[in-house]
Parts: C-alpha cells; sequence; structure tokens
C-alpha cells in the first residue's frame, strides 16, 4: 500500500520534472528565434501616411491618391 503511493508519487515527481524542463526548453528556443517583423527597406516609413479622398470620404494610404486628392474609384 505505502510503496505503491511511494511509486506513484515519484512518477509524478518524474513527470513534473520533465514538464518543467520542457518547457523551459520551449521558451528558450522562442528567445532564440529571431522575433518575427516584415523585412523593412532602409529609410522606408514604419507606416504609410493616411488621406482622406475629398469626394467619398475614404481613407486611403496617400501614395493610393491621385494629384487632385482622389481615391482610384472617384479620380475615374
Ligand atoms: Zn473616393
Amino acid at each position: 500500500m505505502n510503496l505503491r503511493l511511494l511509486v506513484l508519487l515519484a512518477l509524478a515527481w518524474v513527470a513534473w520534472r520533465f514538464w518543467q524542463q520542457w518547457q523551459r526548453r520551449s521558451r528558450d528556443l522562442g528567445a532564440q528565434r529571431p522575433p518575427e517583423a516584415p523585412p523593412r527597406k532602409p529609410g522606408a516609413e514604419p507606416f504609410e501616411l493616411m488621406q482622406r479622398c475629398v469626394q467619398c470620404g475614404t481613407y486611403l494610404p496617400s501614395t493610393a491618391l491621385s494629384r487632385s486628392g482622389r481615391c482610384g474609384r472617384c479620380s475615374d
């Protein structure tokens, strides 16, 4: 009776140790991996300036607006 309980406790302890080791290892692997960021061109803006189409009011990247400040749909 007592021996069985002891074995059970030992097994639980071993399993817990394995679990801790596995957790630490997976965390280390995650730390070693570089953070996943999109490749950025040097000198490029971190975010694009958003501007509003003067006709329909849709917000678009300023590069997507035409010279008159209209989106592709409105400048047609
Ligand atoms: Zn528009």
